[in-house]
């Protein structure tokens, strides 16, 4: 399944939606929005951190979203005449809309910041952030998806990171689902989220210098090869079909982590073939059962797709999925403390090996 038809509308208060229906014959644009909402907060800023070189974004508005609402007033639901939601449809397939409370959006002019002091420079939060919708069943989750649903959702993400890399300013787009709410999720309907941002985030950077590095050492590409290795090795791949293959990283920083990665090197999810996009699924939903199976209750999650950057450095990029949990015990989360917190310096309670030969058992 893919989607057949593609409908943008805008949200009262000017922001885009737009369904995706896996039916061709579906009309969803004419149901209009019937709330009044009010202008959309002004956008954040990105301030420059010259101690670790870094720009963080200070966006004080997020502070006022909607925080776990009853499931009466999912603003995630399809709308009902009882209750208007973010998607004024009755029902829908996979829908993406603007985030009313984003980090990052077009409304702010770059000359309207100015620095905080000469050695703190400021810019804007240009960029875009958009919530995605998976099913409109409130109690689903990812896992539960039907493959076809989740081919849906490859079509829509590479819609979606072609025309958000295309935007003025546009650094890296970043797709990602937070699930659970020991992970800090604030609705419980499923969704994910699509951030374009405006700077090249830390760890972006951080791989782009080491894939750089190896290939001026080597004249190879590095995730090429670590996956190659990972392959070849054995001991920590999880599964694995003809197109992708799933496996605990060797240095895994969280307890639980699996990369899923396509054998052929692509930048980004619009360069996936038809056949890499139809195998993703089955093998995606097999280690998130196997995820949900570790402690016999719904696993807490990152999901959060790397793509190569829009600008310098692209071919360097390798797109791969990177999925972790910080539950480490049935009963026990991993909070990120002193090391990790203060210093960026993980320490891994769960063997690497150990995590991959329990996710193949289950
Ligand atoms: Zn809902």
């Amino acid at each position: 399944m893919t989607f057949k038809s593609r409908q943008a509308i805008r949200l009262s208060d000017g922001r885009e939606l737009i369904y995706f229906n896996e039916e061709a014959q579906t009309h969803r644009a004419e149901y209009p929005d019937t709330r009044h909402l009010p202008p959309p907060p002004p956008t954040s800023q990105l301030r420059y951190d010259p101690l670790v070189d870094e720009w963080v974004a200070v966006a004080a508005h997020r502070q006022t979203r909607t925080f776990l609402p009853p499931s009466d007033a999912c603003p995630l639901c399809p709308s009902s005449p009882a209750f208007a939601s973010e998607i004024p449809a009755p029902d829908y397939d996979v829908v993406v809309f603007e985030n009313q409370f984003p980090s990052f959006s077009d409304r702010v002019k770059p000359d309207e910041v100015t620095a905080i002091t000469d050695m703190v420079p400021v810019r804007a939060g240009v960029g875009r952030c958009e919530v995605i919708c998976f099913t409109s069943d409130h109690n689903g989750s990812f896992g539960k998806l039907p493959p076809s649903r989740v081919r849906t959702v490859i079509d829509v993400l590479a819609d979606r990171t072609a025309e958000m890399s295309a935007l003025t300013g546009v650094a890296q787009v970043f797709p990602f689902e937070n699930r659970g709410v020991e992970i800090g999720v604030t609705l419980h309907h499923p969704h994910g989220q699509i951030y374009a941002y405006p700077t090249v985030p830390p760890r972006t950077q951080q791989m782009l210098r080491a894939a750089g590095r190896y290939n001026s050492r080597t004249g190879r590409d590095l995730y090429t090869d670590v996956l190659a290795a990972e392959r070849a090795s054995g001991a920590r791949v999880v599964a694995a079909n003809e197109h992708w293959t799933a496996y605990v990283p060797a240095a895994s920083r969280w307890p639980y982590e699996v990369q899923l990665a396509p054998h052929r090197k692509v930048p980004d999810i619009p360069a996936l073939s038809d056949e890499e996009r139809d195998a993703f699924g089955p093998l995606y939903l097999d280690v998130l059962r196997r995820f949900d199976a570790l402690f016999g209750k719904p696993m807490p999650y990152i999901s959060a797709w790397h793509q190569a950057v829009v600008g310098e450095g692209r071919e360097l990029g390798y797109l791969h999925l990177q999925l972790f949990s910080i539950r480490r015990a049935a009963d026990k989360l991993k909070f990120l403390a002193g090391s990790e917190s203060a210093m960026g310096a993980f320490v891994n309670d769960v063997v690497p090996e150990k995590a991959a030969e329990t996710l193949r058992s289950l």
